[in-house]
């Protein structure tokens, strides 16, 4: 999806002056790109015809660099179309149980998804309950088993179950007498929509009234996630939806079509197998990925807006490069200073979500960073590892700060740098990147 769209953009980009015609190409390969990736045909007229009438508007015709312009307006109408911002379940509090129902086809990712929300919610501090709802596959309850004893969850299961709404029931019961606030089921599939399979998830929800009904669907099915959608809204209702396999090339297309044509949030994706590869659904980040750009765009988008042009290209081509100094954090704690939440900026960087700790981003921390690599020589800040112990104690003693902290300083400064240098290396290899992000 993204070669095309990338290319399209390319031609446009940068042109000092655009025409109508140029707009109308541009978007004629953007069209062709998305039902290339199997997105619903009346999401892309409806996503080209709105794009094609804001971007003739004399906004983009008249301004400085209209090609920017255009790629802006493709970039906001993809986010409009993929829905609004990072959609929370909607769970009761804590004195009392909330009920998440699992849906979807056999092999969309059910099992392996109840797991991660069960880990996602166990970390957020809610106590979990997962339940083995699917009674069709022998296998899947020892599956949610393994899972479960993986993460920390307790599986509620009855050895030879065969109604679900009784194993609910027992579920429940359980749940209340344990204090559990949050029970998640994992129900059955099948590899069609078929009758049975929805009469038997009708009963189960009339018996549990989840607060939460999740359509777990694979992107890589593509269109055809979009009719299973459809199929399970209409007769059992969803509340929202996981879009698993985010990780394969396919994705971007499928959710396109799902949140247009269903209305339904999209509210977590599935990156890859193992229960910590899930993420709640960013927009924004989707679009840029549709896009091509990355988020490494959106972040420099955001410094931006208050570094200025040069210095901010500067920086994303420093913050990937292999020689990534004490100097260029120092430029960079600074700019992130000017720019407000350092949190949100490195959670736009691929593969540095979820391992930067809150410790790291203390405003205090940053102010004793700063300090002490104030406090090193120039030669120092461009070759950390001629610091010593003699050259840790003067810089301690001039930051007015520890030896210990000194340590930890550039204990965490090399470990950036591996993570720098790794990324440097996917940034060469987009493939891979994509992979990561
Ligand atoms: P279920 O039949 O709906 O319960 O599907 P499973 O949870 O058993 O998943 C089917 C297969 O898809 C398993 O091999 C999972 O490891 C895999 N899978 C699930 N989610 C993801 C994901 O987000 N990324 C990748 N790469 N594989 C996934
Ligand atoms: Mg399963």
């Amino acid at each position: 999806l993204t070669g095309k769209i990338q290319d399209a953009l390319r031609t446009i980009n940068g042109k000092a002056t655009i025409t109508e015609k140029n707009i109308e190409d541009a978007v004629e390969a953007i069209k062709m790109a998305l039902l290339e990736a199997d997105v619903n045909l009346r999401v892309v007229r409806r996503f080209v015809n709105s794009t094609i009438e804001e971007a003739k508007g004399e906004r983009v015709l008249r301004s400085v660099d209209p090609g920017q312009q255009f790629i802006k307006i493709v970039h906001d109408k993809l986010v409009a179309f993929l829905g609004d911002a990072k959609q929370d379940l909607n769970l009761k509090g804590p004195d009392t149980q909330s009920v998440i129902l699992m849906l979807g086809l056999q092999g969309s990712g059910k099992t392996t998804s109840s797991a991660k929300l069960a880990l996602r919610l166990k970390k957020e501090g809610r106590k979990v309950l997962l339940v083995a709802c699917d009674l069709i596959r022998p296998a899947a309850i020892e599956q949610l088993s393994v899972l479960g004893s993986q993460i920390g969850v307790p599986v509620y299961k009855e050895e030879g179950a065969k109604d679900p709404v009784k194993v609910y029931k027992g579920a429940l019961e359980t749940a209340r007498k344990n204090l559990y606030d949050t029970i998640i089921v994992d129900t059955t599939g099948r590899l069609q929509i078929d009758q049975e399979m929805m009469t038997e998830l009708v009963r189960l929800r009339d018996a549990a009234k989840p607060d939460e009904l999740l359509l777990v669907a694979d992107a890589m099915t593509g269109q055809s996630a979009v009719d299973i959608a459809k199929a399970f809204d209409e007769q059992i209702g969803l509340t929202g939806v996981i879009l698993t396999k985010f990780d394969s090339d396919t994705r971007g297309g499928a959710a396109l079509s799902l949140k247009t044509i269903t209305g339904k949030p999209l509210k977590f994706v599935g990156v890859g197998e193992k229960p910590e590869d899930f993420e709640p659904f960013y927009p924004d980040r989707v679009a840029s990925r549709i896009l091509g750009m990355g988020d490494i765009v959106s972040l420099v988008e955001k410094a931006q807006q208050v570094v200025n042009q040069e210095e901010a290209a500067a920086l994303q081509k420093k913050m990937l490069s292999e020689d990534f100094t004490l100097q260029d954090w120092l430029d960079q704690l600074r700019a992130v200073k000017k720019m407000g939440s350092l949190q949100s900026m490195l959670e736009m960087l691929p593969g540095m979500a979820g391992q930067i700790s809150e410790e790291d981003l203390n405003k205090a921390d940053m102010k004793t960073q700063e300090a002490i690599i104030c406090s090193m020589t120039k030669k120092e800040r461009e070759n950390y590892l001629i610091i010593g112990p003699s050259r840790r104690a003067r810089i301690a003693r001039g930051s007015g700060t520890s030896v210990a902290e000194v340590a930890r300083l550039l204990k965490k400064f090399e470990k950036m740098r591996t993570m720098m240098k790794k990324m440097a290396k996917l940034g060469k290899n987009p493939k891979a990147a994509q992979a990561m992000m």
